[in-house]
């Protein structure tokens, strides 16, 4: 079938040509093909105001980011170049790991904008965060199928994302028999993680490497880990050899797994879950004059929209001087942001300035980022998202 055309302002597609994949709507040559004439999920030819062709992008209407590019020619997102790209996905996570638990479609940096698969050994947990990719389901799947013969597929599309795209937030198995919970094995230890009832996709394999980077310093030590989650880093703490680990998440579910976790490795008598706001359960410890070697503080996204940058940062200033304030002399802090809006030297900043205010001298001694298994896209800045220093504090 012959698609329709989307033709973009005079100049407009210099960010295509710089290897960007999405289009704006105030990009748009609106005069000439307005955006009501495509349906949600569509695709079309794009072109530039010259009538040059850019590729073939599937259109919403109804996002700010109103066409995301497939493909640098005629070719349409279909069976064969889901399947093939699907395939080149995979190929590069069987180069990064031994073992079939990683993010295995981390969308437009493997080129398949909107799409998010984690993949647990024969279960794959899926977010089609556009209208693109969930007008195209049905060929999602039917993809994911072929090129992993998976036991099952569970849709998670509870993101907060699609409503921005228009889209219904709903959990459904699409495909096979899904388990509640599924296992992993991440940095060589075996792990259990929510497929259906968890947040995301049910596990953060991005903090992979930075929780690795504990294994040196975690012998011996007491750890606190601040919104832990199921236990990422508490329970790879504790497996690493700390002598006692505190795990600290406002989700009592999480925390339970947390703790299942910790006895799935043999490690249950040194953990400790702690329900409750990560702020409140601090200062409380501190009241309490607890105080701990090695501290994590992976927040959930504190500025989701840049609107929120303002507040979000000041969020990620409290509690990480908090943290800071439960640290014994020559303590390690691991300081987290997965917010996009926040920049690594914005989060550097935090670190120098709760150093300044607790009169504590901080050295940072390594700096994290996502696994690779989330590939950055280089020419969008949002792929690069997770930001992580190691820092030594001590008096001074
Ligand atoms: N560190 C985890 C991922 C953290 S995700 C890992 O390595 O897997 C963010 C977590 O923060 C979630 O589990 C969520 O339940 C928790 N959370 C959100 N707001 C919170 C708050 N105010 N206090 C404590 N936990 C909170």
């Amino acid at each position: 079938m012959e698609l329709q055309s989307l033709r973009l302002k005079r100049h407009e597609e210099r960010r295509l040509l710089g290897g960007h994949l999405w289009i704006f709507s105030n990009e748009v040559d609106t005069q000439e093909t307005p955006l009501s004439m495509y349906k949600a999920g569509e695709q079309v030819r794009v072109q530039a105001h010259n009538g040059k062709l850019l590729g073939t992008a599937y259109v919403n209407p109804q996002s700010l980011i109103c066409a995301r590019l497939i493909s640098r020619d005629e070719a349409v997102l279909n069976h064969a170049l889901l399947v093939h790209r699907c395939e080149q996905a995979l190929r590069l996570r069987t180069q990064l790991f031994d073992e079939p638990y990683y993010r295995l479609i981390y969308g437009e940096s493997d080129l398949l904008p909107g799409l998010v698969v984690d993949r647990f050994g024969t279960h794959l947990s899926v977010q089609l965060n556009s209208a693109g990719m969930d007008t195209n389901r049905t060929q999602v799947i039917e993809a994911l199928k072929q090129v992993i013969e998976p036991q099952s597929i569970v849709l998670r599309n509870d993101s907060s994302i699609r409503t921005l795209e228009g889209l219904p937030r709903e959990v459904e198995v699409a495909w096979g028999k899904a388990p509640e919970v599924v296992e992993l094995r991440e940095n060589g230890i075996p792990l259990l993680a929510p497929l259906q009832g968890g947040q995301k996709t049910g596990w953060f394999y991005d903090q992979r490497p930075n929780r690795a980077m504990l294994r040196r310093f975690v012998p011996g030590k007491r750890v606190l880990d601040v919104f832990s989650y199921v236990g990422g880093f508490a329970v790879q703490a504790a497996v690493f050899g700390a002598r006692q680990v505190v795990a600290v998440d406002s989700s009592r579910p999480a925390l339970e797994m947390a703790e299942k976790n910790a006895e799935l490795n043999g490690v249950g008598k040194i953990f400790n879950g702690i329900e409750g706001d990560a702020f409140a359960v601090l200062r409380q410890l501190k009241a309490e004059e607890e105080r701990f070697d090695i501290i994590v503080v992976d927040p959930p996204a504190f500025i989701k929209r840049k609107k929120d940058h303002k507040e979000g940062l000041r969020a990620y200033h409290r509690i990480n001087e908090l943290a800071m304030q439960l640290l014994q002399p020559n303590g390690i802090l691991l300081a987290a942001s997965c917010s996009m809006h926040l920049a690594r030297e914005e989060l550097q900043d935090v670190l120098r300035n709760a150093g300044q205010r607790q009169d504590r001298h901080v050295q940072i001694l390594m700096e994290g980022m996502q696994g690779p298994d989330h590939p950055v896209h280089p020419a969008i800045p949002e792929t690069r998202y997770l930001k992580a220093f190691l820092a030594r504090v001590s008096k001074r």
